[in-house]
C-alpha cells in the first residue's frame, strides 16, 4: 500500500462561494499542512489520489465561521481579570476548544471598557493563539474606552476617555507594541509569536482627539469601529473616509435613522461619490478637492438574535448593502448551546435570567447582552431576509475575513486558504467542525 499523502477529498457536498452561491463540488485538503488544495492541480495533473473520501451526503461544506465581536461564553468573560494569568488563559482557551461546536473557528475576544491599568494585563493574555482542537484566536476587538458617554451601553461611565493626545492616547491605554504595523502577521508560520494582537478598536469619531487619530490607526492595520457614538451624518462620513471600516453593532448604541440626519446608520445608503462636501469642509475635515472624493461604505455588524434588531431592520440594513454585512453575537459569557433557561450568575451579586435568545437582569427588563450562537445567526438570518444559506453564510465568513484583511487565509474555499471548515445540513445546522485539516468537532 502506497504511503500516506494526508488528502482528504470531501465529495457529495455543496460549496458556499464567494458570491454567495451554493455550489456541488468536491473539495481537497492537506489535512498535514492543514490547508485547502486546488482540486484540479492535485487530482488531474498531479494525478493524486486521496487517502480518504468523505460523502458529505448532500450537506453544505463551508469555511469556519468567524465571530469579530464576542464578549465571552461557557462562563468565561474575556473581560473579567482578577490577577491570576493560569487561570485566564485556561478559562480562553476552554472558549476556543468549545466554541467550534456552534461552527466557529476563528475569533476576536472583545474588550469592554476596562479600568486604565487593567488593559496592559489583559491584552498581554489576548495575543493571536492557536492550538489544536481549538478555534483560532485572532487577536482582540477594544471595545472602548474611547465612546461616547451617552451612548454607553453595559460601559463604565467612570472609565471613558479622550483621546487628547491623540494616537498617543490610544498607545498609552492598548499599549504602544499592540499598535505597530504588522503588514503579514498573520501570513507567519505561527500566529502565537510577538505579532500584533489589536484588529478592531470601536470608538466614537466625535469623542476629542478620535476623529484626528483614526488614520493613523488604519495605516497600522487597525480596524477602526464607529461605535456607541452620537456622530453626525458629516462626522461619520468623515470617520470612513479617514478610514474607518466598520460599524459596531448597527442600530444598537447609536442615533436611530432620521430622514434628515440619518448619522451612522444612514453610511449604508451613502453614494460612492462624496454627499455632503461643504459640510465636512465647513467642519475642516477635509481639504481641497472634495468632491473628487470616492467614497466606500464601511462594513457593518448585526447581532441577528431577533431581539437587538426587529427582523425588518436586519432585511432594511442587507437590501441595502449586502457586501458589507457581517453577522456578530455580541454574546455574554452565559453563551453556551448546552445552558437551560432560568437563572444564572453574573457578577456583583446580579443575575441574568435567559430566556431562550434573550437575556436580562433578574428583577428588571433590562436587555443583558447577547446569547445567541453564530450558527442560530446565520439560519436567524436567512429566514428574516429571504436571502439563501450560502447568502447567509457569506456574512459569517467571507464578508468578516475581507473587513480584517484576512481572505486570502480565512473565510473562504481558496486554494492555500487555511482547511477551517464547517459541514451544515440543509438547515444550517452545524454537523461537524474542522481547523487546520482536523475534525475538532462532531456531532453525537
Ligand atoms: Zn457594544
Amino acid at each position: 500500500m502506497a504511503s500516506s499523502n494526508g488528502l482528504i477529498c470531501f465529495t457529495n457536498c455543496l460549496l458556499p462561494q464567494e458570491d454567495g452561491a451554493l455550489v456541488e463540488k468536491d473539495l481537497w485538503i492537506d489535512e498535514r499542512r492543514g490547508v485547502i488544495l486546488d482540486s484540479q492541480r492535485t487530482f488531474f495533473l498531479r494525478k493524486e489520489r486521496p487517502d480518504r473520501i468523505i460523502d458529505l451526503g448532500g450537506n453544505i461544506l463551508s469555511p469556519g465561521f468567524l465571530d469579530i465581536q464576542i464578549n465571552g461564553a461557557y462562563n468565561f468573560d474575556f473581560s473579567v481579570y482578577e490577577g491570576d494569568d493560569a487561570a485566564y488563559k485556561e478559562g480562553l482557551h476552554r472558549v476556543a476548544e468549545k466554541i467550534v461546536e456552534t461552527g466557529v473557528t476563528s475569533l476576536l475576544p472583545t474588550i469592554i471598557t476596562q479600568e486604565r491599568s487593567l488593559y496592559p494585563k489583559l491584552l498581554h493574555l489576548l495575543r493571536p493563539y492557536s492550538a489544536p482542537n481549538s478555534a483560532t484566536l485572532l487577536g482582540w476587538h477594544a471595545e472602548g474606552p474611547f465612546i461616547q458617554l451617552a451612548k454607553r451601553g453595559a460601559h463604565a461611565p467612570e472609565f471613558l476617555m479622550g483621546a487628547k493626545e491623540e494616537i498617543k492616547s490610544f498607545e498609552s491605554v492598548y499599549g504602544a507594541e499592540n499598535l505597530v504595523v504588522a503588514e503579514d502577521w498573520l501570513m507567519g508560520s505561527e500566529a502565537t509569536g510577538d505579532a500584533l494582537g489589536v484588529r478592531v478598536i470601536t470608538a466614537a469619531p466625535e469623542v476629542d482627539g478620535v476623529m484626528v487619530s483614526i488614520p493613523e490607526l488604519a495605516r497600522r492595520g487597525v480596524v477602526f469601529s464607529i461605535g456607541h457614538s452620537i456622530a453626525t451624518t458629516a462626522l461619520a462620513t468623515a470617520a470612513v473616509q479617514g478610514g474607518a471600516r466598520l460599524i459596531t453593532h448597527l442600530f444598537n448604541a447609536m442615533p436611530q435613522l432620521h430622514h434628515r440626519d440619518p448619522s451612522i446608520i444612514g453610511l449604508l445608503g451613502a453614494s460612492p461619490h462624496l454627499s455632503s462636501p461643504s459640510e465636512l469642509t465647513d467642519l475642516g475635515l477635509t481639504k481641497g478637492k472634495v468632491a473628487e472624493m470616492s467614497f466606500e461604505r464601511p462594513f457593518y455588524e448585526l447581532i441577528v438574535d431577533g431581539i437587538h434588531s426587529h427582523p425588518n431592520s436586519v432585511r432594511l440594513a442587507y437590501s441595502s448593502y449586502p457586501d458589507g454585512c457581517v453577522l456578530i453575537t455580541d454574546a455574554m459569557k452565559i453563551l453556551d448551546p448546552h445552558l437551560p433557561d432560568g437563572v444564572h450568575p453574573w457578577r456583583d451579586g446580579k443575575n441574568f435570567v435567559k430566556a431562550g435568545d434573550k437575556l436580562y437582569l433578574e428583577g428588571t427588563d433590562t436587555l443583558a447582552g447577547s446569547v445567541v450562537s453564530l450558527d442560530k445567526c446565520v439560519r436567524n438570518f436567512s429566514r428574516f431576509t429571504g436571502c439563501s444559506l450560502g447568502e447567509a453564510i457569506r456574512c459569517a465568513t467571507y464578508n468578516p475575513a475581507r473587513c480584517l484583511g484576512i481572505e486570502a487565509r480565512k473565510g473562504t474555499l481558496r486554494p492555500g486558504a487555511d482547511a477551517d471548515l464547517v459541514v451544515l445540513d440543509r438547515k444550517g445546522r452545524v454537523q461537524s467542525t474542522w481547523v487546520a485539516g482536523r475534525e475538532v468537532w462532531t456531532r453525537a
